[in-house]
């Protein structure tokens, strides 16, 4: 199937590398424009060269207010609209609650939390005078289970989860729709700094006995992007290979 958000116009956070690339190249291969922000210029930069076409790379930290409401006018600029906004930006501080600091919590919380919130608002407010729009959350099979170690991540992850359904139901009649993934173990530069025993333990206990590609993560973010998913909207999907159904 080819085509499903063509002509489309997509913003994805944390589009330099890992999930977040791997959106940006699903959604660009069926047919959207794509804005890559990334906090990493130089990589977003390379990121969006190697897509080619219709595409822009824009530097953004998305805890930064202006910073959010700028990417999303210039790409709204560029493109002359916004159709579908992947908050997908994220960072892990993991540490046991005796060695974690509260700045490693309020980094955390701070860039999955206010950062998702600073998007959805920046991109809802484009999408309801539009009357139509698909915002899509990344939160994280961490933030229903629990992950120990990952006290101040589990928290951020399942407020996406508040946030998304809070959100959904104030624009629903406008026409935008705002949904969540949950990935499960995926392999990117985020999870290969997991210690070696400790990546082996939890793909041993995924029912489809591996770990997740980003690819996987972009099917279910391209399909609640796209028209397939119409009558959809504040539902939370798992790609976590059957972990914690
Ligand atoms: P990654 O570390 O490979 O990529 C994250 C990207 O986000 C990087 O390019 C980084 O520069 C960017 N970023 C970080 N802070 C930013 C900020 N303040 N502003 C803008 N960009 C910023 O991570 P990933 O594994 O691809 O994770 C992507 C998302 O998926 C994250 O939200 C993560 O929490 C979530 N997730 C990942 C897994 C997994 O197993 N990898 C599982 C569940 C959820």
């Amino acid at each position: 199937m080819s085509g499903l958000v063509e002509g489309k116009a997509a913003i994805v956070t944390g589009a330099g590398q890992g999930i977040g690339l791997a959106i940006a190249t699903v959604l660009r291969e069926h047919g959207a424009k794509v804005a890559l922000v990334d906090l990493d210029g130089d990589r977003v930069k390379q990121a969006a060269a190697d897509l080619g076409g219709d595409v822009l790379a824009l530097t953004c930290d998305v805890t930064d207010e202006q910073a959010v409401d700028r990417v999303v006018r210039e790409a709204v600029e560029e493109f002359g609209g916004l159709d579908v906004h992947v908050n997908n930006a994220g960072i892990t501080r993991d540490a046991s609650l005796r060695k974690m600091s509260a700045d490693d919590f309020d980094e955390v919380v701070n860039v999955h939390l206010r950062g998702t919130w600073l998007g959805v608002r920046a991109a809802s407010a484009v999408m309801r005078d539009a009357g139509h729009g698909s915002i899509v959350n990344i939160s994280s099979l961490s933030g229903k289970s629990g992950n120990p170690g990952q006290t101040n991540y589990s928290a951020a992850k399942a407020g996406i989860v508040g946030l998304t359904k809070a959100a959904a139901k104030e624009v629903a009649h406008k026409g935008v729709r705002i949904n969540a993934v949950q990935p499960g173990l995926i392999r990117t530069a985020m999870t290969e700094a997991m210690p070696p025993d400790v990546f082996a333990e939890r793909e041993a206990a995924i029912p489809m006995k591996r770990a997740g590609e980003p690819a996987e993560v972009a099917g279910a973010v391209l399909f609640l992007a796209s028209e397939l998913s119409s009558y959809m909207t504040g539902a939370v999907l798992e790609v976590g290979g059957g972990r914690l159904m």
